[in-house]
């Protein structure tokens, strides 16, 4: 019998390679973009050919803040590079020492009936990694008069806004160490014994290297996948939120109130995932795509500095909007919180026990996989009620930055694109898992996103 031919998905391999070229470009062009206020069409479409003598793309991001040797920032690139690593292993140090649940995943997929188990703390190090840099950050400082002068020691609020200052290159810095980490992860994933992700195990290097080869890499106890995707990018992501306030209020001497929103509303969206943090072991991150470049890049460079653009705009292009526009737009993110958090939340009660209060009165579909699919509540409007409530909270960040710009609107843009091709891989998994009571299902729930219009 013949072996069914791998089926490719993000275009395949040349599609795979041109993700990896392309994104870290792409984010880098955006932190640009944000700090300029607009994308200039044409300096993109000339770039590369200097007609006019004009700067290229290229050669302007390196007279921004973004460096390049030749103009004399190297020792930034070293340090943010060094500041990047300190920051992951300072993370790395509060995932193996603060105290943790220890939390059964999901069951393996190579039907042994094995789960991994995982430390799971990561609100806590939410909450000390933010304790820690309001009140204990190192500071020398000089005291006593020009005689007597001492340089004391003094613990306090870390200076935010040196972020800002570092922005991209911070960015590049973050870039170069994805790709280290992936390339040690594709290696490690030839290693003997280990369990691969069905996904990206086609034999070709570029779409390998993308999807990612192991399922779990795991150094003991240490899951790279679990960690990388809930800890050093969205905390990272809050931080640089911050750093945007903090710039802000240095500048104007008081923060408006789009920045505070922007930092209220993306930071309770970090607080909620890392919270919800055993939520995450059901997903399809963690149960069925392997760790390559694709999550690697994800969570720690694209998240912080992408999902960060709103309030990196925000410093030097405040729309000023009023208090009712304010208002409104804080119902609609109100709106999409209700939507995303009532139907995660549902569905996890539910996968844990269909029996408990909160979801017993539910309607569901009894599937001949043993599982059941919920067929009322908020899973009875469309399939996918929780990516539109997380898109709508997407939308409310774009709209705090006014309409003067596109850049700040890349969030909803990418995010819908996101979702909707999510939604078509998750589609195609479940008709694998469920066969034909997916169908049935699907009869039942016709909507995917929005019920009654698509
Ligand atoms: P889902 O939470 O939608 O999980 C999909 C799985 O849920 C299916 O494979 C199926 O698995 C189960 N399921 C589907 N329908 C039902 C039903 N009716 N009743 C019970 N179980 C059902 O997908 P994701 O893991 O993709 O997303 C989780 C959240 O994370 C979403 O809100 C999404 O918006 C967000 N997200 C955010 C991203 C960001 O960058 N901000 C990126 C990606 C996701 P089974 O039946 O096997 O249990």
């Amino acid at each position: 019998m013949t072996k069914p031919a791998f089926k490719y998905e993000f275009g395949g391999p040349i599609g795979a390679a041109a993700n990896v070229l392309l994104l870290p470009v792409l984010t880098l062009c955006l932190c640009y973009w944000a700090s300029i206020g607009r994308v200039d069409f044409e300096q993109v479409l000339t770039d590369g050919t200097c007609q006019d003598n004009r700067l290229s793309l290229l050669s302007k991001f390196a007279e921004s803040e973004v460096l390049c040797p030749s103009c004399g920032n190297i020792e930034r690139l070293i340090t943010c590079a060094l500041v990047i690593m300190c920051w992951f292993l300072f993370q790395v140090g509060l995932e193996r020492f603060l105290p943790c649940q220890l939390v059964d995943g999901a069951p393996l997929p190579d039907h042994s009936g094995r789960r991994l188990t995982y430390r799971i703390n990561g609100h806590l190090a939410l909450w000390m990694t933010l304790l820690l840099l309001d009140v204990a950050w190192p500071h020398w400082i000089d005291i006593g008069s020009n005689e007597d002068q001492k340089t004391v020691l003094v613990f306090g609020r870390a200076p935010f806004t040196w972020l800002y200052d570092n922005y991209s290159t911070l960015a590049l810095a973050t870039i170069i160490w994805t790709f280290f980490l992936s390339t040690y992860l594709y290696l490690k994933s030839f290693g003997k014994g280990l369990l691969l992700a069905a996904g990206g195990n086609s034999g070709s290097t570029a779409y390998d290297f993308f999807l990612g080869r192991e399922l779990n890499p795991r150094w003991g106890s240490f899951d790279w996948k679990e960690f990388c995707e809930l800890r050093p990018g969205l905390i990272g992501w809050m931080l640089l939120n911050i750093s945007m306030l903090a710039k802000q209020y240095e500048r104007l001497g008081y923060a408006t109130g789009s920045m505070i929103l922007v930092n209220l509303f993306q930071g309770v969206y970090v607080w909620d995932a890392l919270y919800q943090e055993k939520a995450i072991l059901t997903t399809m991150d963690i149960t069925t795509d392997g760790f390559g470049f694709m999550l690697c890049f994800g969570d720690l460079a694209w998240v912080p500095f992408t999902y960060s653009l709103q309030a990196r705009y925000l410093v030097d292009h405040d729309p000023h909007l009023s208090p009712p526009a304010l208002a409104a737009i804080l119902g609609v993110n109100c709106a999409g919180y209700l939507i995303f958090r009532g139907a995660n939340g549902q569905k996890d009660a539910f996968r844990r026990d269909p029996t408990s209060p909160e979801v017993s009165h539910l309607q569901f579909m009894q599937t001949k996989r043993g599982t059941k699919l919920l067929t009322s509540g908020w899973w009875g409007l469309a399939r996918k009620i929780n990516y539109t409530g997380d898109w709508i909270m997407g939308l409310s960040w774009c709209m705090l930055c006014g309409f003067e710009s596109v850049v700040p609107y890349f969030y909803a843009i990418y995010f819908a694109i996101l979702l909707v091709h999510r939604s078509i891989r998750d589609d195609h998994m479940c008709k694998e898992k469920y066969g034909e009571d997916w169908e049935k299902y699907k009869d039942l729930v016709p909507y995917r996103f929005f019920p009654g219009v698509i």
